[in-house]
């Protein structure tokens, strides 16, 4: 019998060819070999609606080789067979027992097994055995500096092959080679099966050798498609292969392009992309087909080509528009691209088209993932989006493998978190949170320690420690497997649930893990395995791919790579991400034998080995192969900037489809949607939600506000009843109502450690009390002259560490010491420029605290509160510094910060605190103010405040002039304070909550404009 080949365009009519011919042997047996999982279940499909049903044989390549195994070698057939993840252990176990010279330090590094393990099977896939690759690689390097390296590949292909033996398993490729030689020993044993081989634009040397056994030595009837067209461009990722089945083929069809499918509308452009994209190839072509006889159907001619009569020449193109049919759509960054492309499928879903018919085609589906889910579930387009992730990657995968980790003793805090987090492993998740919120406040790192805080808090977690028990070995995969079941099945237990299809995703996590442990415990039983350790397993579960998503169906718009698509077509086709290096695609370097390197080993060794050079060619068959599918829509997408606004390249095949149409007529025409665009035109938004917002954001620019006055009658009650108010809050809430709602009323728990700026203050604080009381102690004075700055200074550092641990600026051990040295300089610099003030006042009162009672944290309750009436004002606060000199009292404020106002801005700042506390001297102590200053702890300037004329002597140069003031001056803004405290209590109380844009700003570090929604002036 004979190999038939039939190559021809797409859309040419090879699938009709081919399954025409399928059908009418039915009764003989007959194989289809299509190259995807899908496309077996696409074509059996489409064979069930032409009636054939029975007797439809449709399968992989694997799946004849299987095929041919249980045919010709039923043992062979029934050996087992090593997975992708067992051929990589097998790898690793290769490289740990070879000793290699030039690649040791490199085999140790992460990633190294996984390399080497698509090294050995592309070695396969060519077949080249060891004995092979060591002559070829020998003989590459002779004697020469080489040769080390040349040895090290060899031995660790060889020492693969041994692991493999004493696994007792075959690869892929093994079973492959093993089926072909069965099969020439055997070739009666096969039967009269004709076999069809449909769908593939590329064979491996194991695919080809299978042919050719088949067609010559079994003497079976091949029929092979292939697509292909002479001398064009688009086909020269195919010209080898065509080069090769030419010569096997005694039969050649050649099919010539065919425009009957395309809508009527769209037609003519349609053809035109198909007919004229990469349409002239600049070498040679490759070698005919001596010797077939060639029935040729096409009327391919060179000045044009044949559509449904029409000949289109190179002319037409100046005429043809893209019109409806071709459409280019040009986003800035990647949500802008998706969401046009949903929009776009929006549109032809309404205007009739299934979702079954529409393609929307990216060259990296993981990567796309997460937007396309976010933005087409917003939409409301039902999609398949199928997908491999790392097994890490995945909520399951994610939650076991903290688990192992904390088990280990090498994880972090945030593993023991992760872990928690897993779904269904806490029924109250927000435990979680509260927990990495402790974790954060508290700066704590590891998961030893994370766990004591939790399990202070709630209940052991008894698990990590069984795991940890088991240590390694076959036990530590047995409670790994229960402890996987227990994490899947715990969101379900005692419900009889219907897995949704993201739940689904977690049974196929399920399934990935628990063959992953079966392969890792198999291979560990024969001793060719991984050391069974938490870390080296964690390690190997969170690369293990897991196929992902909903399987696609007439129901669901279909999102695929461009290998998925290849053999259907679709009504509108949208191809995502033309950007250079994503399609096409940047050929990845292959670390083990390079291009040239391959080059020279062919030349040298006689051994031809793919090389990576050709992927340009192979990237653009899979673009023609995309933008073919297309029968009333093609829509082509492309970022001109990133997400941060930088430009993006354009693919370079975008180009080749506009000098298809006459200039601009592409771009004139485009969709175009831009960072800015946060919203749509509302004529164009895609769906109500979007309209909504469209005609929001082009209404007023201030709509109505945020909080406008508290309304809820128990709180409303409380805050009328209130009498007690602290001197701060006061200003708070005379600064911003929104602002005091949410720092004093609702006060919700920070997620991360206390602002630095804070503690840092607590500890400024602390560090300057124990200073002026320990010199006080030490020379009767309180008061920092030059005769005492020295020891001050010596007190001071002492203090700074004595309170250090009370006080940590930052979880972070070097961010910690850098913080402390600095607040060192900036208190001892404090502290000279207090000595070189001079002054006469005396430090008499240090954190003096009035109205706090029981709150006051020192040894007695503070002075009572200072009482306003008749307002019923009772306040309270803590002064930081009181000085005196005999009656008058001069009150300070430390601030951590640098700037410091005097009082001239005081009412327009709404500044409270510093009367408020003079008054307070006055009321509780008896003592007449002299003033009262604001004294920055990290700035370089003076203290600011008000000082009366009388006292400024007495103060000291730590004054600013501006600040001084007669005492009629003083009383005037004491009085308007006292007037002011008046008013906003009787706001607060009558909860009188608004913001307060006019006032504050960005620089004012106000954390909540999306509560108060103001735009700040
Ligand atoms: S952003 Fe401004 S108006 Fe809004 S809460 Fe903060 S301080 Fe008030």
């Amino acid at each position: 019998m004979a190999l038939k080949l039939v190559t021809g365009p797409a859309n040419s009519g090879k699938a009709g060819e081919i399954l025409h011919a399928f059908r009418a042997r039915l009764d003989d047996d007959p194989i289809l070999v299509v190259p995807r999982l899908e496309d077996v279940e696409h074509i059996r499909r489409e064979l069930a609606e032409a009636g054939a049903v029975l007797g439809v044989r449709v399968v992989r390549f694997a799946g004849l080789l299987e095929l041919i195994a249980t045919r010709v070698d039923p043992e062979l057939a029934a050996a087992p067979r090593a997975t992708p993840l067992a051929r990589e252990l097998l790898v690793a176990w290769a490289v740990r027992h070879t000793s290699l010279r030039a690649l040791g330090s490199s085999a140790r590094g992460p990633g190294f097994a996984r390399a080497a393990s698509r090294f050995v099977a592309e070695l396969g896939g060519a077949m080249v055995d060891p004995p092979r690759l060591r002559r070829a690689l020998v003989a590459w390097a002779g004697d020469g500096p080489r040769r080390s390296y040349a040895e090290d590949l060899a031995n660790v292909y060889d020492a693969y092959g041994g692991a493999l033996a004493r696994a007792g398993l075959v690869d892929d490729e093994l079973f492959a080679r093993r089926s072909l030689d069965a099969l020439r020993r055997e070739p009666r044993g096969f039967g009269a099966s004709p076999v069809f081989v449909y769908g593939f634009d590329d064979f491996t040397s194991l695919e080809l050798d299978a042919l050719e056994t088949l067609a010559h030595r079994v003497g079976a009837e091949v029929t092979v498609s292939l697509p292909f067209e002479r001398g064009r461009l688009a086909f020269r990722a195919t010209a080898s292969a065509f080069a090769l089945l030419s010569e096997l083929a005694e039969e050649h069809v050649e099919l010539s392009a065919s425009s009957a499918h395309y809508a009527l509308e769209a037609r003519m452009a349609l053809s035109l992309v198909e007919r004229r994209l990469f349409g002239t190839a600049t070498t040679t072509e490759p070698a005919g087909t001596a010797g077939a006889s060639i029935a040729v159907a096409s009327e391919v001619t060179a000045a044009g080509f044949a559509t449904d009569g029409a000949i289109l020449s190179g002319s037409v193109k100046t005429a043809l528009g893209p019109g409806d049919a071709v459409r280019l759509h040009l986003a800035g960054g990647q949500r802008a691209e998706v969401e046009l492309s949903g929009a776009e499928v929006l549109n032809a879903l309404r205007t009739g088209v299934s979702p079954g018919e529409v393609a929307v085609v990216v060259r990296d589906p993981a990567g796309y993932a997460s937007l396309l889910e976010e933005v087409y579930e917003a939409y409301g387009i039902p999609f398949s989006l199928e997908r491999t992730v790392p097994l890490g990657h995945t909520a399951l995968g994610h939650g076991l493998l903290s688990l192992l980790r904390c088990a280990s003793g090498a994880g972090s805090a945030d593993d023991l978190v992760a872990y928690l987090r897993t779904p269904g492993r806490l029924h109250s998740p927000h435990l979680a949170d509260e927990l990495e919120a402790e974790l954060r406040r508290a700066g704590i790192e590891s998961a030893g320690a994370a766990r004591e805080l939790w399990e202070e808090r709630r209940w052991p977690l008894a698990e990590i420690d069984r795991l940890r028990a088991v240590g390694g070995g076959p036990r530590l995969l047995e409670e790994l497997d229960g402890r996987l079941e227990r994490l899947f099945t715990g969101p379900y237990t005692r419900r009889a649930h219907l897995l949704s299809s993201r739940e689904a995703e977690d049974a196929a996590v399920l399934r990935t893990a628990r063959a992953a442990l079966a392969d890792v415990a198999a291979l560990a039983s024969c001793g060719v395995g991984r050391p069974l350790e938490p870390d080296a397993l964690a390690e190997l579960l969170a690369g293990a791919p897991v196929r992902l998503g909903d399987p696609p169906s007439s129901e669901r718009v279909r999102v695929a790579a461009p290998e998925a698509i290849r053999a259907r077509r679709f009504a509108v086709v949208l191809v995502l991400g033309l950007q250079e290096g994503e399609f096409p695609r940047r050929p990845a370097p292959e670390p083990f034998l390079s291009d040239e390197l391959r080059r020279e080993v062919s030349v040298a060794g006689g051994l031809a080995l793919p090389v990576r050079e050709d992927e340009l060619d192979r990237e653009r068959l899979l673009f023609y192969a995309c933008v073919s599918r297309a029968e009333r829509r093609l829509v082509l997408s492309s970022r001109v900037t990133d997400e941060e606004g930088a430009p993006q390249a354009p693919s370079s095949f975008l180009d080749d489809v506009r000098e298809l149409f006459p200039a601009d007529a592409l771009d004139t025409a485009a969709a175009r949607r831009t960072l800015a665009d946060l919203t749509w035109a509302p004529e164009r938004a895609p769906t109500e939600r979007e309209h909504e917002r469209a005609l929001a954001a082009r209404g007023p620019r201030r709509g109505p506000s945020g909080p406008a006055g508290l309304s809820a009658a128990t709180l409303l009650a409380e805050l009328a009843a209130r009498r007690d108010f602290s001197a701060r809050e006061l200003e708070s809430f005379a600064g911003c109502g929104v602002r005091w709602l949410v720092e004093k009323l609702v006060r919700p728990t920070a997620l991360e450690p206390d602002p630095e700026a804070l503690v840092r203050g607590r500890y400024a604080h602390d560090v300057l009390r124990l200073t002026l009381e320990r010199l006080r102690r030490r020379t009767g004075s309180a008061r920092v002259t030059p005769a005492t700055l020295a020891e001050a200074e010596t007190i001071l550092r002492e203090a700074l560490e004595e309170v250090g641990e009370e006080h940590r600026i930052s979880p972070r051990a070097a961010r910690l010491r850098a913080a402390r040295s600095r607040l060192e300089r900036d208190l001892l610099r404090h502290l000279r420029r207090e000595a070189a003030a001079g002054g006469s006042f005396e430090p008499r009162h240090l954190e003096l605290a009035f109205g706090l009672g029981a709150e006051n944290d020192g040894e007695d309750e503070g002075l009572a509160p200072l009482e306003l009436e008749p307002e019923g004002v009772r306040l309270r606060g803590r002064i930081d510094r009181v000085d005196t000199l005999g009656d008058r009292a001069l009150v300070r404020d430390y601030k951590a910060g640098a700037r410091v106002t005097g009082v001239a801005a005081w009412e327009a700042d709404d500044d409270l605190q510093l009367s408020i506390y003079m008054l307070a001297v006055r009321e509780l102590l008896g003592l007449d103010p002299a003033g009262g200053l604001y004294v920055s702890l990290a700035g370089k300037g003076p203290a600011r405040g008000v000082v009366r004329d009388d006292e400024a002597e007495a103060v000291g140069a730590l004054v600013s002039r501006s600040d001084v003031r007669d005492e009629g001056s003083v009383e005037a803004v004491l009085a308007a304070a006292r007037a002011r405290v008046g008013e906003v209590a009787a706001r607060l109380r009558s909860g009188d909550v608004a913001p307060c844009p006019e006032r504050c700003s960005p620089a004012g570090g106000c954390r909540y404009p999306s509560i108060c929604r103001e735009e700040q002036a």
